[in-house]
C-alpha cells in the first residue's frame, strides 16, 4: 500500500485551541484555554509577569508539551504523530525576547540555516530569500556582520527576517521589544506594524498597548493561567469587564 499524506483540511482558522491545560510538576501553569484565531488575524496577548502567556504560545508552536486540551493548526490536529505535523511547525515562525540569534554565524548565515536544513532549499534560493526578508526589515547593509556587532533592535530585525525566511504563515513573538532600549523600541514596532499589512497571521504577547490599539483585531488578557479578557482594541481599553484586567492597565501607564 502506498502511504499517502493526509490532505491539510480547508479551515479558516489559524490556530484552534480546546480546553488546554499544562502543568509544570504540581503547579497549573495554563488552565483550560480555550482560543480561536482566524487565518490572517492579529492578536495581541497581554498579562502579568507568570500569568502563563510564553507557555501558551510556546505550546501553540510546539515547544512545550501539554497535558490535556486539544490544538489545531490550520486545521490539523497537532498532539497526533501524522507525518504533516512536522510540514504545518514549519509554518509557524517565532521571535523570542532575547532574539536567540547564532552568535557564530553571519546574519546571512542565520538566515539560510533553516531554508537550507529544514526546508531543504538550495544555498542560492535560501540566499535569494534571505536578501528579500533583510530587505524588507531594513537591515541588507548588515547581512554579512555577526550578530555581536549590532544593535538589540538590528539584532531583532534580523531574528525578525530569519523568522520570515521560513515563509511561516504564523508569526509569533514573545515580548519582541522589552529586553530593548527605549530608543529602538520603535524600529521593531514599526517593523511589525508594517507586516501586520501582510495576510500573515500574528499573535504577539506583548505590553505595547499602543502597537495593540493600532494593530490588533483582538487583544487578549491572561492571569494565572486564565484568558480572563477578549475584546476588539477599542472596547478592552475602554470598558473592562474584568478587574484584574483594569487594575492591569491602570499600573501599565
Ligand atoms: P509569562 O510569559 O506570562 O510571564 P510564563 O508562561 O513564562 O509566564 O510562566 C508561567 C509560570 O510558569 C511562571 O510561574 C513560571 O515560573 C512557570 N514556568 C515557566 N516555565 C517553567 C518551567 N520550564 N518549569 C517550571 N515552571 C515554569
Ligand atoms: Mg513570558
Amino acid at each position: 500500500m502506498v502511504a499517502t499524506e493526509t490532505p491539510i483540511p480547508v479551515t479558516s482558522f489559524a490556530v484552534q485551541v480546546r480546553e488546554l491545560s499544562k502543568w509544570f510538576g504540581n503547579f497549573q501553569v495554563l488552565n483550560r484555554i480555550d482560543l480561536d484565531i482566524s487565518v490572517g488575524e492579529k492578536v495581541v496577548i497581554c498579562g502579568p509577569s507568570g500569568s502563563g502567556k510564553s507557555t501558551l504560545i510556546r505550546c501553540i508552536n510546539q515547544l512545550e508539551p501539554f497535558e490535556s486540551g486539544r490544538l489545531h493548526v490550520h486545521g490539523v490536529e497537532m498532539s497526533d504523530a501524522r507525518k504533516n505535523v512536522q510540514m504545518v511547525k514549519q509554518q509557524i515562525g517565532m521571535v523570542f525576547q532575547h532574539f536567540n540569534l547564532f552568535p557564530h554565524l553571519s546574519v546571512m548565515e542565520n538566515c539560510v540555516l533553516g531554508p537550507m536544513t529544514v526546508r531543504g532549499l538550495s544555498r542560492r534560493q535560501a540566499e535569494d530569500i534571505a536578501d528579500h526578508y533583510l530587505a524588507r526589515v531594513r537591515i541588507s547593509e548588515q547581512a554579512f556582520k555577526y550578530p555581536g556587532q549590532l544593535s538589540g533592535g538590528q539584532q531583532q530585525r534580523v531574528a525578525i527576517a530569519r523568522a520570515l525566511c521560513m515563509e511561516p504563515k504564523i508569526l509569533l513573538f514573545d515580548e519582541p521589544t522589552s529586553a530593548l532600549d527605549p530608543e529602538m523600541v520603535k524600529e521593531i514596532l514599526d517593523t511589525m506594524t508594517d507586516l501586520a499589512r501582510d495576510g500573515i497571521t500574528m499573535i504577539c504577547v506583548t505590553h505595547e498597548m499602543g502597537f495593540a490599539r493600532q494593530v490588533a483585531d483582538r487583544v487578549i488578557f491572561m492571569d494565572k493561567g486564565q484568558i480572563v479578557e477578549v475584546n476588539r482594541p477599542d472596547v478592552f481599553f475602554k470598558l473592562q469587564s474584568n478587574e484584574r484586567t483594569r487594575q492591569f492597565l491602570a499600573n501599565l501607564v
